[in-house]
């Protein structure tokens, strides 16, 4: 299907099948909403104008760019597990309002991941790797920087075992700021491929879900040790992730605040809470929330046209370039088929979001073996098997949800949270208008 839309006064035509993006006129478009069967209005349009942007549609369609065939890529069922995420630590040093792991301890014990249990994951994802090369490790809470000593020795022991095996280890670790002093930074820069740092943004709105054990406000402490990491990391990978809610739905303030504090590489994640949360964010949000892409999305252009210090913001890099496999992203994550995550105490679970629900166990990294059922179950479902996802324009760059939300808020893996949908659609129209406009410098 071919999607339609408008940026700024510029229309566009979308074919996911082919990935090729169109600027088009308005009239054209109406055009193309006529033949996707969608309303559109052409009243007053000569027949043999209409005929004639037919015809030029016939000719893009014949050259594969405009309502292409859609062609299924089945992902292959590979058994190889390529990542794992150790739970570190289920215990943290804040009390943020909105917490998806129970402040901590997913709603269950507060316990620190030993390093008998860390050896016992790393010699599951050796053991279980098959011929990858590569192998991920993410060390991730609670705040695992409250159990760095565990980090330091998994670290060691998965390099040691890693050049054993013929294999390389990347880790990543992701930290909420507090315990981040220059030493550990240090530390972090040498050993980690990707630090994830947690800060929303402004100090009222961070201050004002993210308090300390004593209920008092963490940006202070925070914002400084984020930024000083920053500078020390040079150009290695980080990203600051924050989170907004129905208290700042003005979030794109806080993205270029955070850019404005020179922490430039930015993902800024909608709240999935209770509803009867005040956090919380609801269907009908979501139209003042695509306007603020959209503001987002306008005054990174502005930045660009004036020179001035540019951000990424995660959600606005597309690759439209990357041939077929990079762009049709049909199975997501590969949470609960290549990617686990694993609890201070070595439970198995398809990822950290399904750490407080027992149904979804799928072993221990002792045992060495994975229930079946779920496994297949995460393995099985993919965009393909999602009804709603069918005819969506963003399914190969969304691949149809994520599992946990589904499951979550929608009721089961097949079903999109519809909330985040629409926040997912907004994205990617803002991140085609990008793409469209820095492609049209590069040709200047
Ligand atoms: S820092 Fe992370 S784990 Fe700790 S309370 Fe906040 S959201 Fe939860
Ligand atoms: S989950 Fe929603 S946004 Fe994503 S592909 Fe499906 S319908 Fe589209």
């Amino acid at each position: 299907m071919v999607h339609t839309f408008s940026a700024d006064g510029t229309f566009y035509l979308f074919d996911n099948a082919s990935g090729a993006l169109h600027i088009c006129d308005a009239l054209t478009a109406e055009v193309v909403k006529k033949r996707n069967g969608e309303t559109y209005d052409l009243r007053g349009v000569k027949e043999e104008d209409v005929k004639e942007i037919e015809e030029e549609i016939a000719e893009l369609e014949k050259q594969g760019v405009l309502f292409a065939e859609e062609e299924k890529e089945i992902p292959a069922k590979s058994e190889e597990i390529k990542a794992l995420c150790l739970h570190i630590c289920h215990d943290c040093n804040l009390r943020c309002e909105y917490c998806f792991a129970g402040q901590g301890n997913y709603k269950g014990r507060s316990e620190y991941m030993s390093f008998e249990v860390a050896k016992a994951a790393v010699d599951f994802l050796i053991a279980n790797s098959g011929k990858r090369k590569i192998l991920e490790t993410d060390f991730f809470g609670g705040e695992p920087l409250m159990n760095l000593s565990v980090v330091k020795q998994t670290v060691d022991y998965a390099k040691a075992q890693g050049k054993a095996h013929g294999k390389k280890f990347l880790f990543t670790l992701t930290t909420n700021g507090v315990l981040l002093d220059e030493e550990t930074a240090r530390y972090l820069n040498e050993e980690m491929e990707n630090v994830v740092l947690s800060i929303d943004g402004r100090k009222e709105v961070h201050d004002g879900v993210r308090k300390t054990v004593n209920g008092k406000g963490s940006y202070d402490v925070i914002i400084e040790n984020i930024t000083r990491f920053v500078k020390m990391r040079g150009d290695r990978h980080y990203y600051v992730r924050g989170t907004f809610t129905k208290k700042n739905l003005d979030f794109g303030n806080d993205v270029l605040y955070l850019a404005d504090k020179g922490l430039t590489e930015i993902s800024l994640e909608p709240v999935v809470t209770d509803e009867n949360s005040p956090l919380y964010i609801s269907e009908e949000d979501v139209p003042a929330i695509a306007e603020e892409y959209r503001r987002l999305a306008r005054e990174y252009k502005r930045r660009k046209a004036a020179g001035e210090k540019l951000f990424r913001f995660f959600h606005f890099q597309i690759d439209l370039d990357g041939g077929p496999c990079l762009r049709k992203c049909v199975s997501a994550c590969g949470a609960g088929n290549e990617y686990f995550s694993v609890t201070p105490w070595g439970d198995i679970f398809p990822c950290h979001q399904f750490a407080d629900l027992p149904e979804y166990k799928m072993g221990t990294v002792f045992e060495g073996k994975l229930d079946g059922k779920i496994r297949s179950l995460f393995r099985d479902n993919n965009l393909y098997t999602r009804k709603a996802c069918e005819n969506c324009f963003a399914k190969y760059h969304c691949s149809g949800g994520c599992p946990a939300n589904n499951i979550r808020k929608g009721g089961d893996i097949n079903t999109p949270y519809k909330v985040t949908c629409g926040m997912m659609k907004a994205r990617m129209e803002c991140a085609l208008d990008l793409y469209a406009a820095e492609k049209s410098e590069e040709n200047r």
